[in-house]
């Protein structure tokens, strides 16, 4: 390591670490990023769907500038899609017109993490960070000194842990794997008991799809995460190509506070998370440029975190909470059974479900 004294240190290089560290080099900071990983979003552990830019504007109204945020290149994009299909568990469809895309999340992510570095940002790969001592995070590559702490590192954040910030409670594990196979463009989830409490999913990609299963651990009927899956790998037949991969998603929506001392926590680190879907990374990116932009300001004397706090909850903390109700909705009355389930998604009808997946509320 060449820099071991920095004004902003940010750990994790996933969406929300690397736009945090691009926006923050952009803003004058000196910025170190450090990655546990040796390299950057491998390995893949994501559904890899992306919805539109106009999507993102509607159930987040107040973001600033998105265009500029989300000007993803296509050469990043597998496959533009025309919409998403619940299927409840007697296999009735519901169209619903959320349009999206789909990436690999590992060239995503390196497309991400280069643009920090050529921000200015220095990355530093196998570099584990393993709590704050004295002031300075202590990695398994020495000492690291910083003015601004960014904890970027996912849903078991240790940085939360060691600025003594809330856990995200209560995580739901999920898999994914890639599938060879043509698939119409369209994201699909799968509603029932193949996935307790949440559901699982075709995410097509060109000549590929990525499938995969998250559920409800409270739900789980003595099974493994990995034999869901293998339920739903057999029951559609699907040609797997690649291993497993697995990770928690936070459910419970956004942490109590997300500052604390000369630190702060973002994306998945902070619950910035739709609880309906479990979508995150467009989040990570939004709330990364905040992040990044007030940490470079902050280690300049000339803001305090607390704008970070009040930033990102003006833009999310209402549709995220109101996705965290609907989600405790769904626990109370549709995830009790198959039957359920079932009865609930045909009286919310497609209206209402649009409405669920694009966190707002449902009723009136
Ligand atoms: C199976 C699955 C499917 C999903 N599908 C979708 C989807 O289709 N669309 C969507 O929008 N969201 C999806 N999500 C959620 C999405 O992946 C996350 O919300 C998003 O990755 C959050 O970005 P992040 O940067 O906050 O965290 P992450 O992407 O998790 O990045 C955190 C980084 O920090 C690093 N790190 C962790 N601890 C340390 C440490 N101590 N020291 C140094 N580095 C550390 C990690 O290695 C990692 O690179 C899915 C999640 C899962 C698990």
């Amino acid at each position: 390591m060449d820099r071991t004294d920095v004004d902003v240190l940010v750990v994790g290089s996933g969406p929300a670490g690397s736009v945090a560290a691009r926006y923050a080099a952009e803003s004058g900071a000196s910025v170190m990023m450090i990655e546990r990983r040796p390299e950057v979003g491998v390995p893949v552990r994501c559904g890899e769907f992306m919805p539109s830019n106009e999507e993102i504007g509607l159930m987040f109204p107040g973001v600033q500038d998105l265009g500029s945020l989300f000007d993803i290149p296509e050469s990043q994009i597998c496959l533009h899609t025309d919409g998403i299909k619940l299927v409840d568990p007697k296999e009735r469809v519901t169209v619903l017109d959320l349009k999206g895309y789909t990436v690999d999340r590992d060239r995503f992510d390196q497309y991400l993490a280069d643009a920090a570095v050529s921000a200015g940002a220095a990355l530093v790969r196998k570099c584990s960070f393993y709590g704050i001592e004295n002031g300075e995070a202590r990695t398994n590559q020495g000492n690291i000194r910083y003015k601004v702490l960014v904890g970027a590192d996912g849903p078991g954040s240790k940085v939360a842990q060691s600025l003594g910030l809330p856990r995200n409670h209560n995580p739901y594990p999920a898999v994914t794997s890639q599938v060879k196979g043509d698939f119409d463009p369209y994201l699909v989830m799968f509603f029932g008991d193949i996935a307790p409490g949440a559901y699982s999913w075709i995410i097509p990609k060109d000549g590929r799809a990525n499938v995969g299963v998250g559920f409800s651990p409270k739900r789980t009927k003595n099974a493994t995460v990995g034999e869901y899956m293998d339920r739903f790998v057999e029951k559609h037949g699907f040609e797997e190509c690649s291993r497993l991969k697995g990770k928690y998603v936070p459910s419970e929506g956004p942490i109590a506070r997300t500052v604390a001392g000369n630190g702060l926590v973002v994306g998945d680190a902070a619950g910035q998370v739709i609880s309906v879907n479990g979508g995150g990374i467009p989040l990570a990116m939004i709330a990364g440029r905040m992040a990044g932009r007030t940490a470079a300001e902050a280690s300049a004397g000339k803001c305090g975190l607390d704008r970070y706090e009040g930033e990102w909850r003006a833009v999310m903390e209402k549709p995220l909470k109101t996705a965290a109700f609907n989600k405790k909705l769904a626990d109370t009355f549709a995830f009790r059974s198959e039957t359920s389930t079932t009865l609930c998604m045909r009286l919310l009808g497609q209206r209402r479900l649009g409405n669920l997946i694009r966190c707002k509320r449902i009723f009136p």
